[in-house]
């Protein structure tokens, strides 16, 4: 009896012994899960969605999770000022609330103003920091061909070749300084346009950007790609990498010294009385040779009483460059003629009312007079050596993608 209840309890000890390393087995195992289960909730965290819906606003968004009114205060300012965000948009901007715990004070708030764009707000130590982060859209490239007929404008061939308006849009202005789009325009000319679709998560959001043109203008083909430069800007080149898009000069006598600058009051030298002066007048030697400060079509050509000789060139649907003064017209330079960049079209004298020999230059805008000196005007950029390598590969890849698009249209392609 003794014996056996001495078996027992040796039993009994053997079963409490594997009973307690089971048991600190489990407790192990499980403090591992824990652990680990720990670490992916604090990844994750406590998160909300919020769309934000007609009639939302920020501060009442913020004061629903809990968040106090001087921080709301203090967010709306770090929004307003650091990222240019006044208020919400309803039905599209989203809000990400996240926090550590259920029960737990906000931590991180994610404004989605855009697929592309959110906005970062996380609380350190009581201090609230904002970060934009541009997410790079999913891009299918799409690509247009298409021919101008009798009659057509380049618009009307656009829309009928598929191009949506907005990249027509983009389109006109990339060719801007390059076409007059009244008057460059023959049936029989061919184009395309190469353009991005943007996707996120699977749905088209938006068309993109323009990523190469082709056009058989007037004057030759005119071609313009894309680039993303090293330093990340991106601009528009041509076949070999020079920058695309073509400015206007603002000196297009080069090193011409000005001796009257644009001022809307000044003393009129010859007729003694204040006159706008709407143009730069530099100084050169009769028979200086003048160039055309950008490609373009010449509109006028003739002599007046205050321009003496001049011509006047139009650039686009909104530039216009002016030459007075000139001693005699370049041959060939007449109403109508298509003109190069740098082009001479005439040669500086001192006709019409001028004190002496020198060109007096004017940039009209959209019918307006404006200051050479100082308009804004699209800049000329080209490549260095390293980023031209890189751009003759972006190039080959871009032509290759075209091809293969108008052969196939719709296939799923990226650069
Ligand atoms: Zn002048």
């Amino acid at each position: 009896m003794k014996k056996s209840k001495n078996i027992m309890n040796a039993n009994c000890l053997a079963q409490i012994i594997l009973f307690v390393a089971i048991l600190l087995a489990t407790v192990a195992i499980s403090m591992l899960v824990t652990k680990h289960g720990r670490q992916t909730l604090g990844i994750q965290e406590c998160t909300s969605h919020v769309t934000v819906s007609s009639g939302d606003t920020l501060s009442k968004l913020l004061g629903e999770q809990g968040i106090s009114a001087k921080d709301i205060d203090t967010i709306s300012k770090i929004l307003k000022k650091d990222v240019g965000i006044k208020g919400l948009r309803a039905d599209s901007d989203k809000i990400i609330f996240s926090r550590r715990a259920d029960d737990a004070p906000v931590t991180k708030i994610v404004l989605i103003p855009s697929p592309w764009k959110q906005v970062e707000l996380t609380c350190n130590d009581g201090q609230w920091v904002a970060k934009t982060i541009d997410i790079e859209p999913d891009s299918r490239l799409i690509y247009k061909d298409g021919e101008i007929k009798d009659g057509d404008s380049f618009y009307t061939a656009g829309i009928r070749a598929g191009i949506p308006e907005g990249i027509l849009a983009d389109v006109y202005d990339l060719l801007a300084f390059e076409m007059d789009f009244e008057r460059d325009i023959r049936a029989g000319q061919n184009f395309s346009v190469l353009y991005e679709e943007n996707y996120s998560e699977g749905q088209k959001v938006e068309n993109g950007r323009v990523v190469a043109i082709s056009f058989q203008a007037l004057r030759g083909d005119v071609k313009m790609y894309r680039f993303r430069k090293s330093d990340g800007s991106i601009g528009y080149y041509d076949e070999d990498g020079n920058g695309a898009i073509k400015s206007l000069k603002r000196t297009p006598i080069n090193n011409a010294r000005v001796t009257s600058s644009f001022s809307l009051h000044r003393l009129h030298p010859v007729l003694g009385f204040t006159r706008a002066h709407k143009g730069v007048d530099f100084r050169a030697g009769t028979g200086t040779p003048i160039p055309s400060a950008g490609a373009g079509r010449v509109v006028a050509r003739g002599y007046n009483n205050g321009y003496g000789n001049f011509i006047k060139i139009r650039h686009n649907s909104s530039f216009e460059t002016l030459y007075g003064h000139m001693s005699r017209f370049a041959k060939g330079v007449g109403v109508g003629t298509a003109v190069r960049q740098g082009q001479i079209i005439g040669y500086v004298g001192s006709t019409g009312i001028s004190t002496g020999p020198h060109l007096h230059y004017e940039i009209i805008r959209n019918g307006s007079h404006v200051n050479p000196m100082t308009v804004k005007l699209p800049a000329i950029d080209n490549l260095n050596a390293e980023n031209k390598a890189k751009f003759l590969e972006v190039r080959k890849l871009i032509d290759s993608s075209a091809k293969v698009l108008a052969r196939k249209p719709d296939m799923f392609v990226q650069l």
